[in-house]
Order: structure tokens, then sequence, then C-alpha cells
């Protein structure tokens, strides 16, 4: 089934059911958030991300034990570069989410499928559930990638720098290719423990933090590894700053796009 024949209309006003319905309860409107079947090519080109990115990952991670070195030599590369991978993971898990959350719409070619799962987890939140890790996985994978690939330049390199530069690229890649598993625990109303702890530490998403973005206009709070990257660049207006750049040269507003969405369904939308 082609793409364009699995389109549905939609119409202005979509009765609407409670807001945080379970993932496998009855959402009235859902259906026109269903997603075209996975084609051949894009299970390839999930498939290859993955590949690619565990491959890279294990190469750095090689890498990095074959240096050699002393403890004391190695720790503190170590943990600056795992603070700085962690923290370029969570920016970044923030600036997409951000880019579909404020752009595109279904009908834009390439991203219809990130967009439908966007729009829907707006109106009904807990049906994120329904993704699972292969899916959400895959469509990270490429992302991923990209920040770990740089490490590998580092091949024969020995000494602090280099190990940073390591340590960095593989805690990014790891963390951002997992960062709808860690979206998925901010949604959680009960988790095991040490994840608990992991959440009351700061250390991934809690859900007093990711549902802040949840409320009203869902302009804020867009971070999913742990929301580090929204009490400093967030705060500091990184993301209004980026929505003026793109409107000044696209001359789309922000959310034009989940606002309609958000008022079909009769939910809380901000000058309406
Ligand atoms: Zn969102
Ligand atoms: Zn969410």
């Amino acid at each position: 089934m082609t793409e364009s024949r699995e389109k549905t209309a939609v119409p202005d006003t979509i009765p609407a059911g409670p807001k945080w319905t379970g993932p496998d309860d009855p959402a009235p409107g859902s259906e026109y958030f269903a997603q075209p079947s996975y084609s051949r090519r894009e299970i390839a080109t999930h498939v290859a991300g993955a590949v690619l990115n565990a491959g890279a990952c294990v190469a750095v991670a090689v890498e990095l034990v074959r240096a050699g070195g002393t403890p004391s030599s190695r720790i503190p590369s170590a943990v600056a570069g795992l603070l700085a991978g962690g923290y370029a993971a969570d920016l970044a898990s923030g600036v997409l989410h951000w880019a579909f959350d404020t752009w595109f719409d279904e009908n834009t070619p390439g991203v219809r499928r990130v967009v439908l799962i966007v729009r829907e987890h707006h109106i009904y939140p807990q049906r994120i559930f329904n993704h699972g890790l292969a899916q959400d996985v895959g469509i990270m994978s490429w992302f991923g990638l990209a920040g770990v690939a740089p490490s590998l330049l580092t091949a024969r390199s020995r000494g602090m720098v280099a190990d940073l530069t390591r340590v960095a690229g593989l805690s990014f890649s790891v963390l951002l290719t997992l960062s709808l598993e860690f979206h998925k625990i901010g949604h959680r109303t009960e988790s095991p423990r040490a994840i608990a702890a992991l959440q009351h530490a700061g250390i991934l998403l809690s859900v007093k933090h990711h549902m802040k973005h949840h409320a009203r206009e869902h302009d804020s709070h867009y971070c999913l590894v742990n929301g580090v990257g929204d009490r400093t660049l967030g705060r500091l207006g990184l993301f209004r700053l980026l929505e003026r750049a793109v409107r000044a040269s696209s001359g789309i507003d922000p959310r034009t796009d989940d606002r309609l969405w958000r008022r079909r369904f009769g939910r809380w939308v901000s000058g309406s």
C-alpha cells in the first residue's frame, strides 16, 4: 500500500477521550494517527543504522581498552567524557524533540511516521508505550552514529584528549540511541528502585520534569535523557532562539501543525 493511499481525511473536530488514557484503552480518534506499515527500505535503513552504530561503538570501546594507562591518569578524562557526552546527548534529544514538535506536518515527505507519533503523543501521551524498543532504536541509531563516528578518527591516538573524545562519543551514542526509552521512564508512574534512584539523582529523566512538557503549550522541557539541557541552555532561551531563526527564514509560525491537532481534539491551545 502506498503512503498516499493510507492517508485519512481528518475532520476539524474529533471527540476525544481522556488525555491520560492507558496505552491499551480506547482512544477515540487515534485512528487518525495510524502510521503507514514499514516498507522494506525503511526496515533496511533502520537495520543498517543500528548495525553501523553498534559497530562504531564496539570499535571505540575496544580502542579505549587497548589504550592502556593507569587508572589515575584515565579516570579524570573518562569522567569528563561521560559528562560531556551525556550533556550533548540530552541536548540533542531535546533539539530533535523540539524540531518534530514545532515544525513539519504529516504530509511532509520522509517524516510522516515521526510526525504522527509526536502529534499523537501530545493528545494521548501514554500511547507512547505502544512503540517498542526496536522501533525506537531504529529511529535513533543514525543520530547516535553521527555522534560516535568522529571518535573513530582518534584510532591511533593516545592520551587524555583521545580518551575523553572516545568516552564522550560512546556515551553520546548510547544515551541518544536509548533516549526514547528514557522518555518512557519519564511517563511511568512506577519504576524499579534502581531506576527511581537514578531519576531522583537527576541522572535519568524524572516524571516530574517531563510532565512539565506535557502541560498546556508543550513548548518547554524537551530533553529526554535527564533534562539537564532544559535547565541550562533551554532555560537560557535556546529553543525560542531556534524558533526565531527558523521563522525568519521560512515564514512559518512554530507549532502550527501541533496546535491544529490539539484544537481538533479539543485540547488546550494558547490564545484560543
Ligand atoms: Zn513533545
Ligand atoms: Zn512525553
